[in-house]
């Protein structure tokens, strides 16, 4: 940890090379474990993103037509330097963004292998033919990348979210922009110098950073850009949909969630209780897919609360370098004070508290299960972001479905039952991009299609679905004889 006298600054990373931001100032960059400076980050402006983009617009071309195998090969190369790199990373997680020792090791290692999926897409760039209504005439589908790539990305995944964003755009052979979450600016600066130590050329990844308000509304509002790819808040993804709307850019929006589990009554309720433990407080909540809504049939529900509640209680939290650790703390004051407001909400509305419901210290928030709030409450209906699970009651499979879908998210969803059957058909109705049967709802796979409908967002990042997102298709048609043409205008 750093400490608070000889925190270091950080420069922006621009057209391959670090420097001061446009403004000349810095903000402050605190631990949330223990409150002490990590360092002081750039505080880049419109000014710094322009530069960044005229860069991305310049190393387009170059980027675009390399052969595949050329993008390919500089991702590999990214993938083993985030590896070489990973004490760095490591300390960079802990520190800025309060991951524990377990979750930081995860991140990395999962960043590394997003690199190589990526590099594994940048040679499937496929195109197609299809047949010509008319006998002469060949038609081919060609695909393109789309240009220069805005990423905005989040704070509660900062190396692995970011690696995601750049890599398969780059794959695709789009250049970027980036502006990290300004609670984590710092891991994004050593990613960029990582990547382009390992051969991203000049121009081809900047990262400026900043806040929403200055350098993300700048980037979203840029002359420059083709393409904006958001992973982060509902309330932030709509604001960035409406400023990017004018320039009628493809984006990509990864957004919010309030994902349920359903528990049928065939499990075996321990283990049930282990793997919703687990979705629901991994990294404190602080995870999109967190299992946040966990809903129950009522012949095991009584004895799931009891499970569920008692596995709560025995987490282990808040020493981030302590393997056994669980989770760590809140990102910052106001993360916190969302929990306990939605907490407090729902004891108001009649939801009995069975596990947690207290601050340990710091912005560290106690496990806590509600069991039963109100369904109109924000405990219910919006999305907290921290370790707090909401536990109701269904008759039976067709109710658990109705409760699991009157949600305005829709993002992943976690099904628990030994009947095959019954559960295919929760994953056939659940309204939500992803379903995992017989897990939580939070998993992650560098090739799955990841993205949510309803609030929970626009479009799929992950191995081929970012391709598609990625790439603009273009049909390109050829007459190979004679056809007379039709003088006015046939169609
Ligand atoms: P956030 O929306 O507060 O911030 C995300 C990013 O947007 C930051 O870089 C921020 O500076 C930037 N930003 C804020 N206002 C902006 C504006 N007006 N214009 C441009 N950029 C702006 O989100 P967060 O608190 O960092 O992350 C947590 C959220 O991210 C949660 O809602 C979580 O569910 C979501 N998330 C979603 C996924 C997914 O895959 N769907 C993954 C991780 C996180």
């Amino acid at each position: 940890m750093s400490g608070a006298t000889e925190a270091p600054t950080w420069p922006l990373f621009v057209d391959g090379a670090e420097h001061g931001a446009a403004s000349g100032e810095t903000f402050d960059v605190f631990a949330p474990e223990s409150g002490a400076l990590v360092g002081r980050a750039a505080l880049g402006d419109a000014r710094d993103i322009s530069r960044a983009v005229t860069a991305a617009r310049r190393a387009f071309a170059p980027w675009a037509n390399l052969p595949p195998g050329g993008r390919e090969r500089v991702l590999l190369a990214c993938a083993d330097a985030v590896e070489r790199r990973g004490d760095r990373f490591l300390d960079l997680l802990i520190d800025e963004s309060g991951s524990t020792i377990t979750k930081a090791r995860g991140e990395i290692a999962y960043t590394a292998q997003l690199f190589r999926a990526a590099a594994g897409e940048a040679r499937r760039l496929y195109g197609d033919t299809f047949p010509n209504d008319v006998a002469t005439r060949m038609s081919m589908v060609l695909r393109e990348p789309l240009g220069v790539v805005g990423v905005i990305s989040p704070f509660n995944a900062p190396l692995a979210l970011l690696a995601k964003m750049v890599a398969f755009p780059l794959a695709a052979g789009n250049t970027v922009v980036a502006k990290p979450s300004e609670e984590t600016p710092l891991i994004a600066i050593e990613l960029a110098r990582t990547l382009f130590e390992a051969g991203v050329p000049r121009g081809v990844l900047s990262v400026v950073t900043g806040f929403g308000a200055g350098a993300g509304s700048a980037l979203t509002a840029s002359h420059g850009l083709d393409a904006i790819v958001f992973t982060g808040s509902t309330a932030t993804g709509v604001q960035i949909a409406i400023d990017a709307a004018p320039r009628m850019r493809r984006l990509q929006l990864e957004l919010g969630g309030k994902n349920a589990l359903l528990v049928l009554a065939d499990v075996d309720i321990e283990r049930a209780a282990q793997i919703a433990v687990a979705g629901a407080f991994a990294h404190g909540g602080q995870i999109c897919m967190a299992s946040s809504r966990i809903i129950v049939e009522d012949a095991v529900f009584a004895p799931f609360v009891a499970a569920f509640a008692r596995r709560a209680d025995a987490l282990v939290v808040g020493n981030l370098r302590d393997e056994a650790t669980a989770y760590g703390p809140l990102i910052h004051e106001g993360a916190l004070r969302k929990v306990q407001a939605h907490v407090a909400g729902a004891i108001a509305g009649g939801a009995r508290l069975a596990a947690g419901g207290r601050v340990v210290r710091g912005l560290i928030y106690a496990p806590t299960v509600l069991v039963e709030p109100p369904r109109d409450g924000d405990a219910w209906r919006e999305e907290t972001f921290g370790p707090v699970a909401s536990v109701v009651a269904a008759r039976n499979l067709d109710d658990a479905v109705s409760i699991a879908n009157d949600s305005a998210y829709g993002l992943s969803a976690g099904v628990l039952t030994n009947d095959v059957a019954r559960a295919l058909t929760a994953a056939r109705r659940i309204r939500a991009g992803s379903v995992h049967i017989g897990m939580h709802s939070f998993q992650s796979n560098t090739l799955a299609p990841i993205g949510g409908f309803g609030l929970s967002g626009i479009g799929r990042s992950g191995g081929k679905y970012s391709i598609d997102e990625l790439t603009e298709l273009k049909w390109v048609s050829l007459e190979l004889g004679t056809t007379p043409f039709a003088e006015g205008g046939a169609l």
